[in-house]
């Protein structure tokens, strides 16, 4: 072998905060903080704050590889936790503070957690964990003493105490890039969590591939609000890409409400943000009853589930605003496809393109996709036979953490993302179902993806969940589970109807249910298996 004269330098964490020190310094990143007012200051100011904190850890006694747990919302200080444990070889493990309590002492204990860092709203959560955290050596409260609220939590640190007594002097260490440096948990709805261990490779070759043109088109005019939560896959990377590219950074904390993000969009001149679409469903509607149309926000990425088509027609149409539509999961650091136009679209209009951006996207490079059907063998990429997905690329998820390898992980190398899905000629995959989720009828899969979006395209519909009913004949049927928008009305026929002319004859619901609420999970998704369960005995008027 030839050996390529190229200086070998590992791919690390500490070089990003480095970088938007360096390059971007006086770029800001504002906070909304849980303390209840406005934080500002700069990537230089972030870098030396994280260099303070790195001391701190190593005060405390921080070993290469310990995990360093995180309960906090999105903003300033948690940033700082990410590039102080990951740049001095720890791990920042973020927990979800929305799963079940049960849930959340099983991934403390089972990452084993050496101090666990939250903001204040999290003190009771935690006061009434405490007795089973023995584990964790301290709890360190991110604010500052006069915040710092009462508290019977045992082994309590204050995160502006620990960072007053250290020297900004830190220099970051240089070790493998294939090192950890991240943990998180899947918020599976059967079974334990289990948890995703990211390196500092596969951080950075992901932060590359999202901040591309055909991705979030990153750069250092941007400035970039992520809805979606540090606590869920890192906020989609986005923390990592914005001092890659020298983005301004606008944290919300936790008001999610369209009132507090719009106030933020405007404020600072947000250019770009990323959520879930139940997010943007509330936004939408602050939009709508407001009569507010944004100033500078021109990219609204969407992603974690399917949006309604009346989602994206209205930040297209009724706001200009572009949708980028990502599919990807915790496994995948997340992201593995977003919607782009190709150099063949440039001519169609902006209804001829709907339908494909309806689609999960294309992959972007670095992640490899194929579908299979029952025998692993390939179906073809015709937009119409549809099968499991499976991913593979160097920033997906070999194994879980502390684990055995299962059945997801082929031994040829992919992983099973548990969709279904269709790719089309030109690479645009269409998400059909959770694997789990298909409705199976006469042997012939119905997809539930397909009749929850047009069921949600109705005006009066809020809320819609297809789920398969054991049928003697045809071994399932579906029904559609609907909430209604509040105040609107929508008889079960006139539900019915919609369908009409829209699917073939045999995807019409057998039935309609209204609901006050549908079950959801704590990352935002229909939890399809409470609703099996619920409906578990249902007798259909036909069977
Ligand atoms: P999580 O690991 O919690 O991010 O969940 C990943 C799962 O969310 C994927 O396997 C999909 O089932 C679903 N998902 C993510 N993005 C989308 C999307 N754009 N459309 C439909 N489902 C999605």
């Amino acid at each position: 072998m030839l050996t390529g004269l190229m200086m070998h330098a590992p791919l690390q964490i500490s070089a990003l905060i480095q970088h938007a020190e360096r390059w971007h310094g006086d770029t800001e990143i504002v906070s909304r903080r849980t303390e209840g007012d406005i934080h500002r200051y700069t990537w230089r100011d972030a870098h030396r704050r994280t260099r303070l904190l790195a001391n701190a850890l190593k005060r405390l006694g921080c070993q290469a590889g310990d995990r360093i747990g995180t309960l906090a919302w999105n903003g300033y200080r948690h940033l700082e936790i990410y590039f102080a444990t990951s740049g001095s070889e720890l791990v920042c493990h973020t927990i979800n503070p929305r799963l079940f309590p049960e849930q959340i002492a099983y991934i403390v204990n089972h990452a084993q957690d050496q101090y666990l860092f939250f903001d204040i709203t999290f003190l009771p959560l935690l006061e009434a964990l405490a007795p089973q955290l023995g584990g964790v050596k301290a709890f360190v409260a991110m604010t500052d003493r006069d915040h710092l609220p009462d508290s019977s939590l045992p082994r309590l640190l204050c995160y502006e105490t620990l960072l007053e007594a250290e020297d900004d002097q830190f220099e970051w260490p240089s070790f493998d890039e294939n090192t950890a440096s991240s943990l998180c948990y899947t918020s599976g709805t059967t079974g334990n969590p289990k948890g995703v261990l990211y390196s500092h490779r596969s951080t950075l070759l992901h932060s590359l591939a999202i901040a591309l043109p055909d991705a979030l088109d990153l750069s250092a005019r941007d400035c970039v609000l992520p809805v979606v939560p540090m606590f869920h896959v890192n906020a989609w990377g986005i923390p990592y890409a914005a001092p890659m590219t020298g983005c301004k950074l606008v944290f919300p904390g936790p008001k999610l409400d369209g009132a507090s993000l719009t106030e933020l969009f405007e404020q600072e001149g947000v250019t770009v943000t990323a959520g879930v679409p139940t997010v943007w469903l509330a936004l939408l509607q602050h939009w709508k009853q407001t009569d507010y149309r944004p100033s500078t926000l021109n990219r609204v990425v969407i992603g974690g589930a399917a949006p309604p088509e009346s989602m994206v027609r209205s930040f297209v149409q009724d706001y200009g605003c572009h949708v980028l539509h990502a599919w990807g999961m915790s496994e995948m650091s997340p992201v593995g496809t977003v919607y782009a136009p190709k150099f063949k679209h440039k001519d169609a209009t902006q209804e001829q393109l709907l339908p494909l951006q309806l689609k999960q996207g294309r992959p972007v490079f670095g992640v490899d996709m194929r579908i299979i059907d029952a025998n692993n063998t390939p179906l073809p990429h015709d937009g119409v036979a549809f099968g499991d997905l499976q991913v593979r690329g160097p920033w997906i998820c070999s194994q879980y953490y502390e684990r055995e390898r299962g059945a997801e992980h082929s031994d040829d190398g992919w992983f099973s993302t548990g969709d279904v899905a269709t790719i089309d000629s030109d690479g645009y995959m269409q998400i059909t179902d959770r694997s789990k989720d298909v409705i199976k009828s006469g042997g012939e899969w119905i997809s539930s993806i397909a009749l929850e979006n047009i069921m949600m395209s109705h005006p009066a519909v809020a809320e819609a969940a297809a789920i398969g009913i054991r049928h003697p004949k045809w071994d399932e049927r579906p029904i559609l589970v609907i909430v209604r928008k509040n105040g609107q009305s929508l008889s079960r026929e006139e539900a019915l109807a919609w369908f009409e002319g829209k699917i073939a004859k045999w995807w019409m619901p057998n039935d309609i249910v209204f609901l006050d609420e549908l079950p959801h999970t704590a990352t935002g998704k229909v939890q399809k298996l409470k609703l099996r369960e619920r409906f578990h005995d249902y007798v259909l008027p036909d069977a």
